[in-house]
């Protein structure tokens, strides 16, 4: 689907990364983001502000965990990244946690996160799950996930300890949901970022293209597929953990290094996440998603989920 946008700069296209902190360690972030930024991008980086008080579901470090890790990004965000937030923390959190995370957060970045995405293994998620399509589409879901993404997300829902939707929409502006096997996002999701009606506690949504490990990352993210990204003047905002094999054995992955290289020497707008959706929110006049483009996404994505099972 060709995308006609002028891009700032007379760039041809943009091309940034939501990284989430899944098992990222400190070495990797530093090797990883210290690579990014020579190559003269400026992506996004969720975080978890709290340290874990309970069983985390994950290794990946945390803002509590280290003053040095939390000095490292506050020096990566003068560079020019966003900082973002991924949950609390790798655990589920309940509300007083949640919004200690988020005033935590203002502290040690001086605002709230811009974007957000959820991490699966929380269940103070905002509209996760079940609860990511709407109608008959959340039945086909439960099929195909055999009914395991029912009852794990309530963030959205004002009558459970677990509620932090009335924050959400007071602080953050974009949320994370539909991922897509197609480099050109906004070719496969047109509208975004777009609000949806039926979930009134995220201001706006916006959707990704699926690179969550090194491997599906460099199956999507090719010369070709670049080429042709360039060639719609689209937008592609990749859905990574750069803390799963991007950086393994004490080195960055050979074909993810050869690959931005390359991207970096194309013509392309290279801007945090929220600077791409705050770009596009300008040139709409609707923000609002309609019923018909909803079950089109909706769709869609469902359709990659039967193919590839994966987020
Ligand atoms: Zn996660």
């Amino acid at each position: 689907m060709t995308t006609p946008i002028a891009w700032p700069d007379k760039r041809s296209f943009a091309f940034t990364i939501f990284d989430d902190p899944d098992s990222q360690t400190f070495e990797a972030s530093k090797a990883i983001y210290g690579f990014l930024q020579d190559c003269g991008f400026r992506t996004t980086k969720g975080v978890w502000p709290n340290r874990a008080t309970r069983p985390p579901s994950d290794h990946g470090m945390t803002c509590g965990d280290s003053r040095e890790y939390v000095d490292w990004l506050v020096h990566l965000q003068g560079a020019g990244f966003e900082i973002a937030l991924h949950n609390a923390t790798s655990h589920t959190s309940t509300r007083a946690e949640t919004l200690a995370g988020l005033e935590q957060f203002a502290k040690y970045f001086g605002c709230y996160p811009e974007s957000m995405a959820n991490h699966y293994f929380c269940q103070d998620t905002i509209y996760w799950g079940e609860n990511r399509v709407t109608g008959s589409r959340r039945l086909l879901y439960n099929l195909l996930t055999r009914g395991k993404n029912r009852n794990i997300s309530y963030g959205h829902d004002p009558k459970h300890p677990y509620f932090w939707g009335d924050a959400c929409k007071e602080k953050v502006k974009y949320v994370r949901n539909f991922a897509f096997a197609h480099l050109n996002t906004l070719g496969a999701c047109p509208a975004m970022p777009y609000h949806d009606p039926l979930k009134p506690y995220v201001n706006y949504w916006f959707a990704s293209s699926e690179g969550s490990k090194v491997e599906t990352f460099l199956r999507l993210v090719t010369e070709r597929n670049l080429d042709q990204l360039e060639e719609e003047r689209g937008a592609c905002i990749m859905y990574v953990h750069f803390g799963h094999r991007f950086f393994d054995n004490g080195a960055i992955d050979q074909g993810f290094r050869a690959i931005m290289q390359g991207i970096a020497k194309r013509n392309g707008w290279f801007v945090p996440v929220s600077t791409l959706l705050d770009f596009l929110l300008a040139q709409k006049t609707v923000s609002d998603i309609s019923e018909k483009e909803r079950a089109r996404i909706e769709r869609r994505w469902l359709l990659h989920k039967a193919r590839f099972g994966t987020a």
